[in-house]
Order: structure tokens, then C-alpha cells, then sequence
């Protein structure tokens, strides 16, 4: 840094001028000395003591003198003559004398050249003069550098704009990296000024409210800006701590019209898979608890009592039967099984036994007959202790129509309909017919809950956190739109046809994402099972970003062995030759648990064994399943990476990654979907080959919010700018090491976000095969360095909302 001499007659004067500079550099500013008054107490100025201030700061990069006036300059001139070491060279400034030395610190505080300070302290009154009007007819050129690479547009939140403090903040913070950035007031319309110069940046004039356009040049433009707009949204640390405004950067003027938030208020509805859909609501019954004590039935009433049950259950068993010749596959398996059960004589007979001898209800003799066979599976283990869900099932259905209630869980029905629910279990949802069903809504839920991932699965849209959806009369008609989570009850016959007319369109996916200069990103699809692939293969995905194989097995009370993973990895392989295949060990556990392997009475799930934890009490689960990839892998064509869920440690990593090596498995990755394995992604990727992004997650572990509460939902949501942050950590790591950092979390389904990824430097995206075609329809239509500028501008946002509109309006088509 250069030195600063300050010459004065009067060493008040001097010293009330250099603290009012140093205000605005603070302990980094260059080092400052002064050479005022003649004598003790007397007025003037005085060479020798100049020349010793000269000496004091002198330094290899030379030293600045600013003085004030007549004699002050005169001294100055002749110290020049007492200072001889020609490697300091001196210069003598006709700056202004307080604005000159503000300028002056503030460029010398960056590391400016004596030369540049110079000028900078020269043109230092230019701020007043055009505050004032009174600016020089040429005026100083805007000296606006090379094309700019990158442009944000950001809003200045603080209470007095750019003065000299955030001024002074921006130019230091400019100084660290290699970048020509200039600034120009959107309000005033003038042209960009040079923002390495306080002065310029001072006559900007930027007050409070004005949207100022940010552009940068150079190798670190993209960094620059990302610290512009990081001090401009904390408002340069002058927000008040209370009654802060609300902080609302990034915002381009003119403002345009924000486009329509689906997350405006905290007790809406949200629409998380998109769509619409018209129908009646059928809602879907919760199970019934266990029937309370009841009187002793006399002997008389014992044998009717006793028949009901035959009634019931042959009625759920007809109803199981009349289901079952709908499907085909696995699942009419499965209901033509579930019918044998509900008609089994042993069932009815220990059931009837019950009322006949001992005068219980009908209602309790079925629930206790059912529940000692489910004890007996239970012992037994194995396949017969995984039908212990579907005989629960039976026993809720029998003991419902002996009570004339509707039918728990998912409704019979062969007409359309809207299933409303509480909440739904992923194995609920997975056996919802999409053919029938034409939309879901609940009233727990987030965007990332597995509602959500599965309906948009399925194609169905869907709407979460409706928190009043089970008052909604059962069959009256509504009009659900999965994109902006409203529900219509009762629409009129004009809504219901233009509803009708906007059901069922698809963007469709030509098989090769890429911006609109050609930057490729890969757009892969999420799979849960082998069934789910056709999806994937009819949206012309590229490949698997994502297989969750814990969905091949919800339904298993004992660990699958090696043969049946083997087959069914290989049916998802088999569907993607020469193409990526990204599968992902078991993340059992919180909202997917497994029998087999997740602890019932964790207290606190989502924090507990779940994901890759799992393998540090039942390592020789994670063998076979490694086992069983590498043979499905070895067996077919497709190009298998393999990824670990959950990971927060890079020993973690280093463990799984080893662990694969063992298992002959080469190309191996981890998930990133806790805040600790995003800050310390660098780390990660020194030890596995890539990594993906499961947003879901880290939403839900940055934001503290349980992904599966509906009333959490604004906080559940990946343009939180703290997820933001996390994620572009990741991607970044991802960027510095050479290494594919890929998203695979519900973020990459939305296409505004997609591009905000890929802004980030996400190579990869994978989502439900659904949205493939609207992410690419967008990608299709945006430059790489709008995809980086929404980036830069959503992570800098105050809120969500804001992060979204402030993507939205960089990410416009015709915008370059
Ligand atoms: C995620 O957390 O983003 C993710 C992709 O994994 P899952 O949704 O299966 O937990
Ligand atoms: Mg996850």
C-alpha cells in the first residue's frame, strides 16, 4: 500500500480530515501521517516536519501528499528537495483536500497505485459538483472497461445508499479480485461508472430504493459480483437490527411484474407436482383404533353377532377380488392374496369363536383373532412376517363395514376421483392408479416430501399443506392445480371446461439438455423401482441420475438377498445401455423406513440411523447390496455409478469409496444432503469420483424443517437462499476439482431452478421423468452466463420469494 502524507496548517483541521477518512477503511487503510501547524499552537505550515511525515510513511509504492492550501504547498515542494531515496517515489496532489483525501484512502486501502490513487483524489469532487449540477461540460468520460460478462441488477437496502461508507466497502471488496466492474444508477440513467473509483461511485448518486445494474469483466467477474451483492443484501451492515426493513435485493428496476408466487403466504396450499385436474373428492379414511371395551353380549345375541362377521368378511374379500381383476402384475398378486386372507375360515372361525363363547363384539373378536395370527407371522419372520401390513389391512376393513364405516386407506373406486388425505405413506402413494385418481391433495406435506416425489412420479398433480383439505365435502366436485396449489370447490361449468381444456399437456424432452449457446447439461431421470423406468424411457431421459432402490423393498420385513437385488437392478440397467446409471444404496430410515433394517422406536428419526449410517451397525447390508450392484453392473451395458445417501463426514466418503473399490465398483460418488457435506465438498470429492445434490434433504437439514410437515413448507423449499448457498458450495467444489457435481434432489424439477443449478455449475439434473420436458424447454432458451447471473442474484436474495422473482426476470428468453 502506498503512504499518505497530510500537510495542514492546522493540525485540527488535519486530524478531523484523516478520522473522517479513516471512517471509512477502518484498520485496513494505509498508513497516514501528519504534518500541520508552524509551532506548538501556531497556525502554518512547516517543511521539515513534512519531510519527516514523508519519511514516517514511506513505502516501495510510493507516498501521496495532499495538502490544503497557499504555504502548504509551498513546504510540501520544498520536503520534495530534503527527500532524496529514489526508491519511494513522492507525489504532491492538487486534490481537494478533504474529498481528495477520503478518495485517496479509500483506493490506497484497495491496494491502488500511487498513480491511480492520484487520479482518484483528483477527480474526488466530482461527486459534489454533480450532486450540485455543476459538472465540467465534457464531463469525465465513464470510463466503462471491456464488454461486461456478467450483469446483475441488485436494490439498495440501506438507509442512505451509496455514501461514502458502503462506497468505500464496495471498492475494497472489488480490490480482491481480478474483474473490471462498473455501476450504473437505473434511476438516473446515466451511464456506468468504473466501480474501482469512490468518487464515481459516490456521483452515482444511488439512494436507498434505486436499483443499481452491476457488470463485470474478467477472470474472477462472476466472484466480484457475488460480494457486490452480498454487501448490497446485508445492506453494507447498516440494516437496523430492529425494524428492519424487509430485505428485498435483487430486484432489477424497472420493476417488472413479479411473477405469481405460489409461496406467498404460510398457511397456503402448495401446489408441488404440476398440473391440472378436475374431479370429486373422495377422501381417504384413516384406520380406525383399536374398539373400546364393550359390554358382554348376551347369549341371544351371540349368533347373529357371529354371522355379521361372515357378512364382513366375506363382503371385504369380494371387494379385495373385484380389485384385483382391475390391475395385473405384482399388485393383482397381491389383492387376490389379501382376498384369501380375509376370507380365511381359520380368521372368521377364531373370530366367531370369540363372540360365540366368550360374548365379545364382533368388532374386537376380529381384531383380537387378527392380531394373534400377526403375532404368529411376526415369530415366523420372513415372507410371512411381510404380510403383516396387508392382514392389518384386512382386520381395519372388516371391522369397518361390521361398524358401517367407509373403507380405511386408499378408496375402491373405478370412477375419477381426487384423493384428499392426511398424509400419505410412499407405499400408499405408490399404489394410487393413476388412471383413476386425477389429482392428490393432503394436508401434511412439503414440496420434497415423498407425496410430492411420487406424484409427480405418477404424473398426478398434486397439492400439499391444504391444511382445511379434510373439511372439504366428500364428492363434491374441485378444480386442483398442481402448480399454484389452489383448489376450486364446487367450480362453475365455464371453469370446469377450460380446466378440462388445460388437463394432461406435457412439454416433451428431445434426449439432450443444453443451454441456448450449448452448454450441455445432462437430464437424467429419478426411478424408484423397476416398474417406474418405462417413465424414464418414454420422456427420453439420458440416463439415471437417480435410482432409489429402497423403494424396491418398502414392502420386505427381511433384508432381500443377493438374487432378487440382482434382478431387479438389472431390469433398470438393462433399460439404459450405454447410458449413465446412478444407483444408490438403501437410505432407509425417517420418512422411508425399512422393517428390516430402521428402528421403530427412534425418537428422533430424521436425525438418527437413517441413509448411510445404516451401515455402521449392519455393514454386511451395504456388502450385499454393493455385491449385488457390481454383478447387475457386470451383467449389462449401462454406464453404473454408485452413490451413498446421507454422507456427513469425508471419512464417511473415504469408507464408501473403499467399500466399492472392494466390490471391483469404480465409479462411485456420495450424496450431498447435509449442510456438512456441502461445506465440506472439497474435501468429499478428493476422495470419491462425483457427487449429487439431494436438495430434499439438505432444504430439510439447513433450514431445520421436517420435509414431511405441511406447516414448514416455506422453509422446506431449495430457494431458501441459505440452501442456495449450500448448494452452490457444492458445486463450486465440483468446479474447482474437475469433478461432475449433479443434483438429483425435487430442485432440478423446476426448471427456473434448474438453470440457477446450472448457473452454479450443476452438470447434471435429475428429476421425476415429468418435468424433463420443462426443464429442458427453459434451459433451451437461456444463455450459460444468464443461467450464472440468475445464480448470483437468487443466492443474494433476502427471501425465497425474492430469490425466485430475481431469477425469474435475468432468466427471461430474449434476455442476453
Ligand atoms: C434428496 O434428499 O434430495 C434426495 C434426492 O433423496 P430422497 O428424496 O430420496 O431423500
Ligand atoms: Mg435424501
Amino acid at each position: 500500500m502506498i503512504g499518505i502524507v497530510v500537510v495542514s496548517h492546522s493540525p485540527r483541521l488535519a486530524q478531523a480530515a484523516v478520522d473522517l477518512a479513516v471512517e471509512m477503511v477502518g484498520v485496513n487503510g494505509p498508513a497516514i501521517a501528519i504534518a500541520a501547524g508552524a509551532s506548538e499552537g501556531v497556525i502554518g505550515t512547516d517543511a521539515l516536519k513534512v519531510s519527516e511525515a514523508i519519511a514516517e510513511v514511506s513505502s516501495p509504492e510510493g507516498v501521496l501528499v495532499m495538502m490544503d492550501l497557499g504555504s502548504a504547498v509551498m513546504s510540501a515542494e520544498m520536503a520534495l528537495e530534503f527527500s532524496d531515496d529514489p526508491d519511494v517515489p513522492v507525489r504532491l496532489s492538487s486534490a481537494p483536500f478533504v474529498e481528495g483525501l477520503m478518495a485517496a484512502v479509500v483506493r490506497a486501502a484497495g491496494g491502488a497505485t500511487l498513480d491511480d490513487v492520484e487520479r482518484e483524489a483528483r477527480g474526488a469532487l466530482r461527486a459534489k459538483q454533480s450532486h450540485l449540477g455543476d459538472e465540467e461540460p465534457a464531463g469525465r468520460p465513464a470510463d466503462s472497461g471491456p464488454a461486461a460478462e456478467h450483469t446483475i441488477q441488485v436494490m439498495l437496502l440501506n438507509p442512505h445508499g451509496l455514501h461514502a461508507r458502503p462506497v468505500s466497502m464496495l471498492v475494497t471488496a472489488i480490490s480482491a479480485f481480478e474483474a473490471t466492474v462498473t455501476v450504473a444508477n437505473l434511476r438516473t440513467g446515466k451511464p456506468p461508472v468504473p466501480a474501482n473509483s469512490p468518487t464515481a461511485l459516490l456521483a452515482v448518486g444511488a439512494r436507498k430504493g434505486d436499483t443499481i445494474s452491476v457488470a463485470a469483466a474478467g477472470r474472477q467477474a462472476v466472484a466480484a459480483l457475488e460480494a457486490v451483492s452480498d454487501l448490497v443484501c446485508k445492506g453494507f451492515g447498516e440494516l437496523e437490527t430492529t425494524n428492519a426493513p424487509a430485505p428485498i435485493p435483487a430486484l432489477p428496476a424497472p420493476q417488472p411484474e413479479a411473477p405469481p408466487s405460489t409461496k406467498a403466504a404460510s398457511n397456503r396450499p402448495l401446489g408441488v407436482s404440476p398440473g391440472l385436474a378436475v374431479g370429486p373428492i373422495v377422501r381417504m379414511q384413516e384406520p380406525m383404533g383399536e374398539p373400546g371395551p364393550a359390554a358382554e353380549l348376551s347369549m341371544r345375541e351371540r349368533e347373529a353377532a357371529a354371522e355379521r362377521i361372515v357378512t364382513a368378511a366375506t363382503s371385504v374379500a369380494l371387494a379385495f377380488r373385484a380389485k384385483a381383476v382391475r390391475v395385473n402384475g405384482a399388485a393383482q398378486g397381491i389383492l387376490e392374496a389379501t382376498a384369501l386372507m380375509a376370507a380365511d375360515p381359520g380368521l372368521i372361525d377364531a373370530a366367531v369363536s370369540r363372540v360365540t363363547k366368550q360374548g365379545h363384539t364382533p368388532e374386537r373378536a376380529v381384531w383380537a383373532a387378527v392380531g394373534e395370527v400377526a403375532s404368529l407371522f411376526s415369530e415366523q419372520g420372513g415372507l410371512l412376517a411381510e404380510r403383516i401390513p396387508d392382514l392389518h389391512d384386512v382386520r381395519n376393513r372388516i371391522v369397518a363395514e361390521l361398524l358401517g364405516r367407509p373403507a380405511p386407506g386408499l378408496p375402491d373406486r373405478s370412477e375419477p376421483y381426487v384423493l384428499v388425505a392426511r398424509d400419505l405413506a410412499p407405499a400408499d402413494t405408490a399404489l394410487i392408479d393413476p388412471k383413476v385418481c386425477r389429482a392428490i391433495v393432503t394436508v401434511e406435506g412439503g414440496p420434497t416430501s415423498h407425496t410430492a416425489i411420487l406424484a409427480r412420479a405418477l404424473g398426478l398433480p398434486a397439492v400439499v399443506a391444504a391444511r382445511d383439505a379434510m373439511d372439504l365435502p366428500e364428492g363434491s366436485v374441485v378444480i386442483v392445480d398442481g402448480t399454484t396449489g389452489e383448489i376450486v370447490v364446487d367450480p362453475t361449468d365455464e371453469q370446469v371446461v377450460r380446466a378440462e381444456g388445460q388437463v394432461g399437456r406435457v412439454v416433451t424432452f428431445d434426449g439432450a439438455g443444453a443451454t441456448r449457446d450449448g452448454h450441455r447439461v445432462q437430464l437424467l431421470a429419478n426411478v424408484a423401482s423397476p416398474d417406474s423406468v418405462a417413465a424414464a424411457i418414454e420422456a427420453n431421459a439420458e440416463g439415471v441420475g437417480l435410482f432409489r432402490t429402497e423403494f424396491c423393498f418398502l414392502d420386505h420385513a427381511e433384508a432381500p438377498g443377493l438374487d432378487e437385488q440382482v434382478a431387479a437392478y438389472r431390469q433398470v440397467f438393462a433399460a439404459f445401455p450405454g447410458k449413465k446409471v446412478t444407483i444408490r444404496t438403501l437410505d432407509a430410515g425417517a420418512d422411508k423406513p425399512l422393517a428390516f433394517v430402521t428402528a421403530a422406536d427412534e425418537v428422533n428419526p430424521a436425525l438418527g440411523i437413517r441413509g448411510y449410517r445404516t451401515a455402521w451397525q449392519r455393514p454386511e447390508l451395504l456388502d450385499t447390496q454393493l455385491r449385488a450392484i457390481a454383478t447387475a453392473a457386470a451383467a449389462e451395458d449401462a454406464v453404473v455409478g454408485v452413490m451413498a445417501p446421507m454422507i456427513a463426514t469425508v471419512d464417511e466418503s473415504a469408507d464408501f469409496a473403499a467399500r466399492c473399490a472392494a466390490h471391483g465398483l469404480h465409479n462411485v460418488g456420495v450424496m450431498i444432503e447435509t449442510p456438512a457435506a456441502a461445506i465440506t465438498a472439497s474435501s468429499i470429492l478428493e476422495r470419491v469420483d462425483f457427487a449429487s445434490l439431494g436438495t430434499n434433504d439438505l432444504a430439510q437439514y439447513t433450514m431445520a424443517a421436517d420435509r414431511l410437515m405441511g406447516e414448514l413448507a416455506l422453509l422446506n423449499d431449495p430457494w431458501q437462499p441459505a440452501v442456495l448457498r449450500m448448494i452452490r458450495e457444492a458445486c463450486q467444489a465440483g468446479v474447482v476439482a474437475g469433478k461432475p457435481v449433479g443434483v438429483c434432489g425435487e430442485a432440478a424439477a423446476d426448471p427456473m431452478l434448474a438453470a440457477v443449478l446450472v448457473g452454479f455449475g450443476a452438470t447434471s439434473l435429475s428429476m421425476s421423468p415429468r418435468a424433463l420436458g420443462g426443464v429442458a424447454k427453459l434451459l433451451r432458451g437461456v444463455t450459460l452466463n444468464q443461467c450464472r447471473d440468475a445464480a448470483i442474484a437468487a443466492v443474494a436474495a433476502g427471501s425465497a420469494d425474492v430469490a425466485r422473482s430475481a431469477a425469474a426476470v435475468l432468466l427471461e428468453p430474449t434476455r442476453v
